[in-house]
């Protein structure tokens, strides 16, 4: 049988190879930073990690896994409802509940399985949820092991949200769901606009984090801060593995009656390990950190401006962002990828992206700030990227910006 199965896979991979897709995997072998080494020698500026407040490599962080390791030991063997509990994991989940002013949290393994056990424990066939069109690939998983009728609205589209909400009107519980940021484009959600909607249309609202925690609003709690809507979504889901530090480890946090039906019957933290004691200790020494200062989101939305801002003044096309991430618009997939792979000699790391990830002629290179990255980084990779950019040709004609593109 196998050889067939063989044959069949070798020609798929042949086929994503073709297309321009197979993904090829960088190997780095230095803790991960604004400046890492690859195992070709070279040191480069990392531009494409989600390590926006720098804490992927923070010594507090280190010590207090290592600790950990010691008091509690590597690993628990065990779910949580058998024998994985720990005290780490109940002071985690308080922690968290406290920074995004809800009542109560779960852990998962990672937010893939937060959104993935979400939706099939509250909802059933006589209910509807209504999901932005960009919503993460995990939130669509876990739409669909679920049996509620769906709809669909177009990315941070308004207009479109209020239809679908009427048109759900039939059944009897309601569920908008959309990002906190948009990976692609570094949009935030509407959500002032959504919690006015969800309220006139008698909805409740789930938004995932994973890109905005820790970055966005004044004190990086996130886009319910920005819109001032702080408490009132009913579910929030998010991840250890970006801003939080980088490790892994998920969680679900919001009213307290969804989070105990969740314990009770999220198949993925029904049946999936506790994450390790480590990762608990270094994420409550995280959230501490982050309750003492805003020392990292002052720095981060501190550079985010100004690298948007320069780039937009040496000509580049950038997409407004309320984010970290700052998407420079190429159009054209083959010129993301010469684009990507030229900055890459000059020692500067990023993705180029296009169809199938983005749109088709939307392709573009996404540049991840980093609260670690020093100004001299910043104006290393705006160098870089100029350099490129005018060989490449990509540059807009009389450079000083000026052109109300909103970049700044
Ligand atoms: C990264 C991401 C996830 C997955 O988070 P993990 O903890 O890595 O599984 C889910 N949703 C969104 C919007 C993300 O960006």
């Amino acid at each position: 049988m196998y050889d067939r199965v063989q044959a069949h896979l070798t020609q798929e991979l042949a086929g994503i190879k073709e297309a321009g897709l197979y993904k090829n995997e960088r190997v780095i072998t230095s803790p991960q930073g604004a400046e890492i080494k690859v195992n070709t020698g070279a040191e480069v500026l990392n531009f494409c990690a989600n390590n926006y407040l720098g804490l992927s490599n923070n010594p507090k962080l280190i010590d207090a896994a290592k600790q950990a390791l010691d008091t509690h030991g590597y690993g628990l063997s065990s779910v949580r409802f058998i024998c994985g509990t720990m005290d780490l994991h109940k002071e985690l989940e308080a922690k968290i509940a406290e920074f995004f002013g809800t009542e109560d949290t779960i852990l998962y393994a990672a937010c893939f399985d937060a959104n993935g056990g979400v939706f099939e424990p509250l909802l059933g066939e006589e209910d509807a949820i209504i999901s932005d069109s960009l919503n993460h690939a995990s939130i669509i998983d876990g739409v669909r092991l679920c049996k509620a009728v769906r709809y669909r609205y177009n990315n941070s589209d308004m207009a479109d949200l209020e239809e679908q909400l009427k048109a759900a009107q039939a059944q009897r519980f309601r569920l908008i769901v959309t990002d906190g940021v948009f990976s692609m484009d570094g949009n935030v959600a509407k959500m002032d606009q959504i919690y006015a909607l969800a309220q006139k249309y008698d909805a409740m609202i789930m938004v995932d984090e994973c890109h905005s925690a820790g970055v966005v609003g004044a004190t990086g709690r996130g886009v319910t801060e920005l819109h001032n809507i702080r408490g009132k979504v009913e579910i929030i889901t998010g991840t250890l593995g970006k801003a939080f530090g980088g490790a892994i480890g998920g969680f679900t946090t919001g009213k307290k009656e969804i989070i105990s039906m969740l314990r009770q019957r999220s198949r993925p933290y029904l049946f999936s390990n506790s994450i390790p004691p480590m990762v608990a200790a270094a994420g409550i020494k995280m959230f501490d950190m982050m309750s003492e200062t805003n020392e990292l989101q002052d720095k981060l939305h501190e550079n985010t401006a100004y690298f948007s801002q320069k780039m937009a003044e040496a000509g580049f096309d950038c997409k407004p962002t309320q984010s970290a991430i700052v998407a420079v618009m190429l159009y054209d997939a083959k010129l993301s990828q010469e684009m990507a792979a030229r900055l890459l000699d000059e020692g500067i790391y990023v993705i180029g992206f296009y169809y199938p990830v983005v749109a088709k002629g939307l392709a573009r290179i996404r540049v991840q700030v980093s609260a670690a990255h020093t100004r001299e980084h910043l104006d290393k990779c705006i160098a870089a990227f100029t350099k490129v950019g005018k060989e490449l040709g990509v540059l807009k004609s009389g450079s000083d910006c000026g052109c109300g593109c909103g970049c700044n």
